[in-house]
């Protein structure tokens, strides 16, 4: 099973590497980085949901995530950090809402929000322990005060799941941060 990133907006090059280490390293899955997306490029508020729905369709037993520079929202919401459809095997990301002026922090919040997506694609429910990056994230302090790792029984319902998620994997947002 690979993820097929693909990015839509104006997406740094940073961001692009940390998501693909976050998927390979972390994640244990393939990554592969598919480009560009040609679509909505005049808006700068998109409904996440139906950019879901028109987005090209990963290939059989694939996964696809879209990173985004765009704001995202949802009916009932005036903004989402992330959207995840399992049943078709898509989430997006937006960072519109993470960034701060401070790369660092700004990486450490994609990478949280990345996995959270994935670990729904990969059948994950919200948690409600501490820490643990699949809790729901109503604001960035919300996200900031999480980790970007799963809790043991997140990692357990993985493993049970099919999944080998590198627990071992270290993080390190430093070197990402001169790579303009
Ligand atoms: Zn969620
Ligand atoms: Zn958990």
């Amino acid at each position: 099973m690979e993820i097929e990133i693909a990015l839509l907006g104006s997406v740094p090059p940073e961001f692009v590497l940390l998501s693909r280490d976050v998927v390979e390293g972390y994640l244990g899955l393939k990554a592969q980085v598919v480009g560009f997306l040609n679509m909505y490029s005049s808006e700068e508020r998109v409904l996440a949901y139906e950019l879901l729905r028109r987005v090209r369709e990963p290939l059989p037993g694939n996964m696809l995530l879209v990173i985004t520079s765009k704001d995202i929202y949802h009916p009932g919401y005036n903004f989402l950090f992330g959207l995840a459809l399992p049943g078709k095997r898509k989430a997006i990301v937006s960072f519109y809402r993470l960034l701060c002026g401070i790369r660092q922090i700004e990486l450490e919040r994609l990478a949280k929000e990345i996995v959270h997506e994935l670990g729904h694609l990969m059948g994950l429910n919200h948690c409600e322990t501490p820490g643990c990056v699949m809790r729901f994230s109503n604001s960035v302090f919300e996200v900031d005060e999480k980790d970007w790792r799963f809790c043991d029984r997140c990692l357990r319902d993985l493993e049970i799941r099919g999944f080998s998620v590198k627990r071992g994997y270290l993080l390190d947002i430093t070197k990402y941060l001169n790579k303009r």
